[in-house]
Order: structure tokens, then sequence, then C-alpha cells
């Protein structure tokens, strides 16, 4: 399986980092060794010193396709969760003003953590989910999938032009504002609704 992920997709985020909004979905990757399971504790990396969270809805491939059309994209995924873009910003930063790619920053071992998924049936309105991220039981990030610049069949027909899309694999569908820096004891716990799919703890 891999890891597809969308940066820049909510004005507002695109903005607090001094991004420009873009005119194409903006697209990396995660490899397997990324993904971490909700209820595992998340080890703070040795290589940063401002870790931040991203929380992110995540959709999971049922089908697998390749220049899949935006009209018929809904077929290809069937569950939705919350995640967690473990980012090391300053070495992102780093990375980005030597024009080099960002992995190193964004998808080292851990980095995209899932909770459990919500299978969309047929009553689930995908364009108003409601999503939450609470550090120390604080409320710090709160989305909701109409603000996407890109939803979710405009990202699936976009990525599969470049990438084969496989049953199993992810798509992290972009943070909204709020990122924020990370130390270890923070206790994180994400939400769609007040449903809590994703719970762990930074050691
Ligand atoms: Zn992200």
């Amino acid at each position: 399986m891999k890891i597809i992920c969308v940066g820049r997709n909510y004005a507002a985020h695109a903005k607090e980092l001094g991004n420009d909004i873009p005119d194409q979905p903006v697209v990396f990757m995660k490899p397997k060794s990324a993904l971490l399971q909700s209820h595992t504790p998340f080890y703070y990396p040795e290589f940063t010193n401002e870790l931040h969270y991203e929380c992110e809805l995540v959709l999971r491939i049922s089908k697998n396709g390749k220049y899949i059309q935006e009209r018929h994209a809904a077929n290809y995924y069937n569950a939705v969760s919350v995640g967690i873009d473990f980012t090391a910003r300053d070495l992102q930063k780093e990375l980005a003003d030597k024009g080099l790619p960002w992995e190193k920053a964004k998808a080292f071992d851990n980095s995209a953590a899932v909770g459990k998924f919500i299978e969309i049936g047929p009553g689930f309105n995908k364009k108003n989910i409601n999503f939450s991220l609470y550090k120390n039981k604080e409320l710090v990030q709160q989305g909701n999938s109409s603000q996407m610049i890109f939803n979710f069949e405009s990202i699936i027909s976009h990525v599969s032009t470049f990438f084969s899309l496989n049953i199993g694999d992810l798509i992290f569908t972009g943070t909204p504002a709020g990122v924020g820096e990370l130390v270890v004891g923070d206790e994180l716990e994400g939400f769609i609704d007040s449903e809590m799919l994703l719970k762990m703890e930074v050691k």
C-alpha cells in the first residue's frame, strides 16, 4: 500500500504557512513504513526540534484504478477517518529553501497516523464532514470537508493520472488552519463529529 498526501488544500492553512493557493493539488507520498495506527505511541524523532501536527481527513481506497474520471471517483473509496500528518517543520523549511525534496521532513517512520475508519454508507454526507483535533483536551484544529480547495473526487482523479490507485491505499486530504508544535508528553485526540477515532501520545 502507499500513502498519498495533499498539501495546501485549505486556503486558511496555505496562508498561515505563507503559501499561495494552488491551482492544482500539491501531492506528495509517504511509504508504508510511515503508517502508525491509533493507540500506538508516537516517538519524537531525534532529527527535529520543531515537530508539528497536521490533522486531516483520510480516505481509504476500495477499488484499483488509473486515470479515474472525477464523475466516477466516488466508487473508488469507501471509508474515511482522521489522521495526523506529522511534519518536521524546521527540516521541511530547510529542504524547501534549498529546493530539495521534503520526504525527510514528511515521510519518516510513523509520520502518518490514522484513526479508526468509518464506512461511507449511502446516507453519509461527504460534503459536510466535521473533524477536529484536540491537544491535551484543548481544541487546536477544526475543519469541514466543504472547505477543501480540491474535493475527494477531484483529488482522486488528479492523483490517479500519475499513480495507479490500489485497494488499501490511503489519501491524506490536507490540513485546515491551526497547525502547531508538539512536545513530548502531548496527548492527541482526533474526531469526526463527536466520535473519537484517533488517540495517541507523543513520547
Ligand atoms: Zn498535511
